[in-house]
């Protein structure tokens, strides 16, 4: 990267960690204490920005930040996310370079809030006049409501994102904001039936029940934004009332006295006939081969088939808000993507939802390392310097634990859902402890062959997989059900049957019309292929890092848990990153700068330098007599092996000022 000159003068401890000498785990952890006790959170490497929560807010988003930043060199001011988002808005304006914001971290380190702050930043900047204004409104206002229907209250962030997003802003040409698209990944829609102890329910539940009166419409907060967004009256009424059927959903009970209520309200609310939900909820009807076969449910399976219906009637919704958003928002030309997705999670109890957020993760780590190194390497070839390698973990190991087509775990979850006979978890894992047993990154203890078979701390019905955030113990209780996502048929007959076009148009398998023998994909086959879908994409555009770091578990301010943040950062893999950036030479400065930053050192080019500056600079360097294997000239910049040769430069400057 480029010798920045702000970060060397009047910097709280190093704005950049690539300078940071010695480099070791403690100075890099005491560098982003000391800089968050002063209240800079935010801190660099190259161009990657490290963001630490300050649970509080700061008054450094203010409109006169954001004139501070614009149209400044990313180095010249001290580290900020403005300085991200201007890089990337200008690169993508001036130099029509497609860019993503990937924003990674985990829950509660300030993702969501980071996403908005870069939405807002180039909202800010981009463009002018009515119709560009209503473009940014709509934009902006697409977060509160995607945040009502997929954010939740969980026992690590008070407003978790529970769906990842992926949100393409589009611009033209001149560089004015056209409108964006919207992808969601995997709506944890298990949350709508049962949350965990400390947990919450998608705060759309509670909006709606705490504005329930007449003047709901005006009054509930998501429904503004709806209404900017582009929502017709009538359609904002009718997701209000699927959200209420589910809610519904909830109070059923399968007793003879209490069962008839709210079956009769939701029948209201939906335009269902009763006594097809009701006959829905009593009996299964399976078709094979021209047969129809209809058993009676029991009270277990009816509840099942209760939950499975609002789980479906609730994702379903979710996924219908995004393409209604993107049906306002759509046009196609230059790309600003930002990804905001769910952070690695660790629980005492994970399960298949984990296990999707978590592989999600280590896809977009993958990227990071790919995308890093690839970036490193292009600039060294370009500059003709020669490349010297570089030991790094790469994760794809991992990646291919878990998605490999044959023997990942994904596939032969699959297989076990298709596979004819008795499936049972427990089967699954089986399964698993014959194919896995031997990979590096794979642990159980069931396994005959396993390694494992004296650790007690984990269970018989649990699998370990060593992510490269951590290890991670998954129950694979519930494995099969959530990955069959199983929605008896008779349910998504009678939603196809509702006098209620929103609801219809959820379930369109439910037309008999169009039955279809053949089973939909399963929820781990189409959550991988969403994510190879959204890595191609990610892969066509130049990358920009916002890395999110938790100081503390409270939800503080001012605290800064060192042990806690340690974690992060190793498994962030943001030491690595350093010494990525700092292999074989740690800085970088195109010629003219950096003749104008030192030339004061050397009679010769002091004041006035005639000639080209690389043959100054060659010059400056001979003069200081710093030793050759210390720096290498490149086409247009010169490469600096040691960031002490820097310091010495920056020393015998101070002395001359
Ligand atoms: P994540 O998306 O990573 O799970 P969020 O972005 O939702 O985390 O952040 C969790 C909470 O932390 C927010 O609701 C907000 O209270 C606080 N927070 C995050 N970033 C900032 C910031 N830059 N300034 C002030 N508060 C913040
Ligand atoms: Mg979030």
């Amino acid at each position: 990267m480029e010798v920045k000159t702000s970060l060397l003068d009047n910097m709280i401890g190093v704005g950049d960690m690539v300078l940071l000498e010695p480099l070791n785990e403690d100075s890099f952890i005491n560098n982003l204490k000391k800089r968050f006790d002063h209240n800079e959170v935010y801190t660099y490497i190259g161009s990657v920005v490290i963001s630490i929560n300050p649970y509080r807010s700061l008054p450094i988003y203010t409109p006169e930040k954001v004139e501070e930043y614009r149209n400044r060199n990313f180095y010249e001011l001290s580290p900020h996310i403005f300085a991200l988002s201007d890089e990337a808005y200008r690169s993508l304006r001036d130099q029509d370079k497609d860019q993503c914001i990937l924003i990674t971290g985990e829950s509660g380190a300030g993702k969501t809030e980071a996403s908005k702050l870069v939405m807002s930043y180039v909202a800010a900047v981009c463009g002018k006049g009515a119709e560009v204004n209503q473009v940014k409104e709509q934009l902006l206002q697409s977060n509160p409501v995607l945040e009502a229907f997929g954010n939740a209250k969980t026992v690590r962030n008070d407003n978790s994102s529970r769906f990842g997003k992926y949100m393409d802003i589009e611009f033209d040409f001149k560089g004015d904001p056209l409108g964006g698209v919207i992808s969601n990944y995997l709506l944890e829609k298990s949350r709508v039936v049962k949350q965990p102890r400390g947990e919450r329910n998608f705060h759309i539940f509670y909006q709606i029940l705490s504005g329930a009166s007449e003047d709901f419409l005006c009054k509930c907060c998501p429904c503004n934004a709806m209404q900017i967004v582009g929502f017709m009256d009538h359609e904002t009424q009718s997701v209000f009332e699927v959200v209420a059927a589910v809610l519904k959903l909830g109070n059923i009970e399968f007793k003879p006295e209490s069962r008839v209520n709210e079956l009769k309200e939701i029948c209201e609310l939906t335009g269902i006939d009763q006594s097809v939900l009701e006959r829905a909820f009593s009996f299964r009807t399976v078709e094979a081969k021209q047969e129809k076969v209809s058993t009676t449910l029991n009270v277990a399976q009816a509840y099942y088939a209760r939950d499975a219906l609002a789980k479906n009637l609730y994702s379903r919704l979710f996924s219908w808000l995004v393409t209604r958003i993107n049906e306002s928002i759509k046009v196609l030309k230059k790309v600003m993507g930002v990804l905001d997705i769910y952070g690695f999670e660790i629980f005492e109890d994970n399960s298949f939802e984990q296990f999707i957020i978590n592989y999600c993760n280590e896809k977009l780590q993958q990227i990071f390392i790919e995308l890093t190194l690839k970036e490193e390497q292009e600039e060294y070839i370009r500059e003709g310097i020669e490349w010297t390698h570089i030991e790094y973990f790469n994760n794809a190991i991992i990646c291919d634990l878990i998605e490999n087509n044959q023997t990942g775990i994904l596939a032969m979850l699959d297989e076990e859902c298709l596979r004819p006979g008795t499936v049972t978890d427990d089967t699954f894992l089986e399964k698993l402890n014959q194919v896995c047993a031997t990979h590096q990154h794979f642990e159980s203890r069931m396994s005959k062959c396993s390694r494992f078979l004296n650790d007690t701390s984990l269970p018989h019905s649990c699998f370990r997989i060593q992510h490269y955030a951590g290890k991670v113990m998954y129950q694979v209780e519930g494995f099969v059900d959530k990955n069959n996502d199983l929605l008896y048929r008779d349910l998504s007959q009678a939603m196809w049957k509702a006098n209620h076009s929103l609801i219809k148009a959820l379930f369109p398998e439910g037309n008999p019309a169009k039955i279809n023998l053949k089973r939909p994909p399963t929820a781990g086959s189409q959550f991988k292929a969403s994510v190879a879908t959204l890595m191609k994409n990610l892969q066509t555009k130049n990358p920009n890092y916002i890395r999110c770091i938790k100081p503390n578990d409270k939800k503080a301010a001012h605290i800064f848990n060192d042990a806690l943040v340690c974690h992060q950062i190793r498994y962030l893999g943001l030491l690595e990153n350093v010494r990525v950036r700092r292999a074989g030479y740690a800085f970088r400065q195109a010629y003219e700068p950096c003749l104008e930053r030192y030339k004061m050192l050397c009679k010769q080019t002091w004041p006035h330098w005639r000639g080209p500056a690389r043959a100054g600079v060659e010059v400056l360097f001979n003069e200081l007599e710093i030793p050759e294997e210390e720096f290498s000239f490149g086409r247009s910049k010169i490469f600096i092996r040691n960031p002490r040769t820097l310091f010495k430069l920056e020393d015998l400057r101070k002395q001359r000022l």
